[in-house]
């Protein structure tokens, strides 16, 4: 079949900004839902993804489309998760695609996330068309939101569609401007199978499904396929179109966005990014693109009661038959006891595993403070990879170490640039564009160390902005940084759950507030508790709690043995929930609160 009449694009959108109500405008007015079903808004699903604002699974969606010219289009909408941790999805995602609408609220103009997914949508070449959503509102300015377009993205003034997904103005002019500008998909002569998977989930009674976008050749029911990372061939039980309900049909065609199930067991089987194609006659290159998925950040995570270790356990592998980029493997801690060590794309993509067990396993979890990747080069002139501090290596046989770097882009009034630029510099990072977006704001591009924006990087962006401030970012690969291991010594004994990967040049600080903090929630023992910050050996901090036994029956005067008795029984009951490290008890939830506070 002719792929003159199929359009494949996507909607890039900061958060708010209206995509989930336009894709429901789109789909109602090619008929493919009925306005009722709008109401439920379609493509969000997950309570999870609403609440946080995001799309972690793409939900590609078939529409039938007739046209001013009287020919009715088949235009595939390909949604696209909606934060940078799952950006090689985006880029999965933008592959299959030959076009993008870009999203500007025209009442709040461009922003950070705006900047950040045009980078990955002309990186793939889509023809972009910019909409200006919200011109409802009286607070939108269509005209300056034109010029920043212009100005920031280079995006010619002329090209914009002044729209209302609420309203339903300017749908039409998108829909068309979807025909007219967005090219044709364009197959291979060879007509071989080439299909990508773009995504895939695990369905509880179908097994994988697999989200396919067909570059050349067809597919059908009882093909044979290989799929390229692995080499490994099946059997198709089933391909169909979303509509957005999965739907079988007979066959998908060069240019057709659809599904495929075969026979297989976990989503792991599956890479996002690999080619398909037929086993008999293999095409003999894959696809452009495809990447391993690498974790970029870990953390320990563990249960709060050990005897739900197994629970977790279950939990955390029915997980990840869903969300394959998410790894963990068994470790134990002589503070925690035993856990997992856990990978994570980012700690977007952290918090929503630990949300989920919480929510869905109902498991009481604590997790180690999170770690990026170290790349560590050998006086040998071998490299290791370091994802925890307990595997730093020695500093005498270490070469260089490289950590990731992140460009990032911060939207801010401009009357705060300056505690930016203040910020930016203490998280090691520095600025290497300022740009004035209009009357207001600023947008500052910066590169920082991925380590640094971790944990209270865009809470502090927030709060120094009173909420004003907006950022993103994307991975810029990897630099030299003197890092090192900091250890924390209870009474002389290293605690290896506090065990962190620092810059030289925070070392010191750091320990001292860990070292702080740690004194505030370890009781007082019969002798002096030492703790120390260590680095290499060197103390770089230290304090000390103070020998006293509490006599916590000192208050009973007289002889209400009975209350004395209840008192001694509490205290005992108190040091049950404490760890021995040594000669000294930490409390169990000590580790919770430095670990949640550092
Ligand atoms: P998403 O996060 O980009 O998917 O944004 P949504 O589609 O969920 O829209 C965010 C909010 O903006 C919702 O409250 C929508 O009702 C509202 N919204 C979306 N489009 C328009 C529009 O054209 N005009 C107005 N006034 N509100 C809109």
């Amino acid at each position: 079949m002719s792929t003159e009449l199929t359009r494949n694009f996507s909607i890039i959108a900061h958060i708010d900004h209206g995509k989930t109500t336009l894709s429901d405008r789109l789909m109602e007015v090619t008929s493919t839902v009925t306005m009722r079903e709008t109401s439920a808004q379609q493509l969000d699903s997950m309570d999870l993804e609403r609440e946080k604002g995001i799309t972690i699974k793409s939900h590609p969606v078939a529409m039938q489309y007739k046209a001013k010219d009287g020919k009715t289009y088949k235009l595939n909408l390909l949604d696209t998760p909606g934060h940078v941790d799952f950006s090689y999805e985006v880029s999965r995602a933008l592959a299959a695609c030959e076009g993008a609408i870009l999203m500007v609220d025209a009442a709040q103009g461009v922003e950070a996330q705006t900047v950040a997914n045009l980078h990955l949508a002309e990186q793939q070449n889509l023809k972009i068309i910019p909409v200006l959503n919200k011109i409802d509102l009286p607070a939108a300015d269509v005209p300056k939101c034109k010029r920043q377009l212009e100005d920031i993205l280079c995006i010619p003034e002329d090209d914009c569609i002044p729209a209302s997904a609420k309203a339903g103005i300017g749908i039409e002019e998108i829909l068309e401007a979807i025909i007219a500008r967005v090219p044709a998909p364009v197959e291979n002569p060879d007509k071989i199978l080439r299909a990508t998977v773009f995504d895939s989930l695990y369905n509880t009674y179908r097994g994988v499904v697999s989200y396919v976008r067909i570059f050349s050749g067809t597919i059908k029911r009882g093909q044979r396929v290989k799929l390229f990372a692995t080499s490994k061939t099946y059997e198709i039980k089933e391909v169909g179109i979303f509509t957005p309900k999965m739907t079988a049909c007979d066959i998908l065609s060069a240019g057709d966005v659809g599904y495929v199930i075969a026979n297989m067991k976990s989503a792991s089987e599956v890479k996002i990014g690999d080619t398909m194609t037929d086993s008999t006659h293999p095409c003999s290159e894959p696809l452009p693109g495809y990447k391993e998925i690498q974790p970029m950040v870990f953390s320990g995570i563990y249960p709060v009661d050990s005897s739900d270790y197994e629970q977790l356990k279950t939990a955390m592998g029915k997980l990840q038959i869903n969300d394959p980029a998410f790894t963990f493997s068994q470790e134990s801690s002589t503070a925690l006891g035993f856990g997992f060590r856990c990978g994570f794309l980012g700690l977007l993509h952290m918090e929503i595993i630990q949300e989920r067990l919480r929510r869905e396993f109902d498991m009481d979890v604590i997790s180690t403070y999170p770690s990026v990747i170290y790349h560590v080069d050998l006086t040998d002139g071998t490299e290791v990879i370091v994802d925890n501090p307990t595997l730093f290596p020695e500093a005498q046989v270490i070469q260089e170490i490289r950590e990731p770097i992140v460009n990032v882009y911060i939207m801010v009034p401009g009357e705060y640039i300056g505690d930016m630029m203040q910020l930016v510099l203490e998280k090691r990072g520095e600025v290497t564009n300022t740009e004035t977006i209009d009357d207001m704001r600023v947008m500052l591009s910066c590169v920082l160390p991925l380590s640094e924006i971790l944990v209270d990087f865009n809470d502090k962006l927030k709060s120094q902005t009173k909420g004003y401030g907006s950022m993103d970012y994307e991975h810029a690969g990897y630099r030299a940084a003197k890092m090192v291991k900091m250890d924390m010594l209870i009474a002389g004994d290293p605690v290896e759950a506090f065990s962190t990967i620092v810059h030289r040049d925070k070392a010191e600080g750091y320990g001292r507030r860990l070292a702080e903090r740690l004194k505030e929630v370890i009781p007082s023992h019969l002798f002096v508790v030492a703790i120390q910050a260590a680095v290499g050996g060197k103390i770089v901090a230290r304090e000390s709690i103070s020998a006293m036994r509490k006599n916590v029956t000192a208050k009973c005067y007289g002889g209400d043995i009975s209350r004395k008795r209840k008192l001694l029984e509490k205290q005992k009951e108190g040091k049950k929930k404490m760890k021995m490290f040594g000669k000294v008890n930490i409390p169990q939830d000590a580790f919770i609160k430095v670990l949640k506070s550092s």
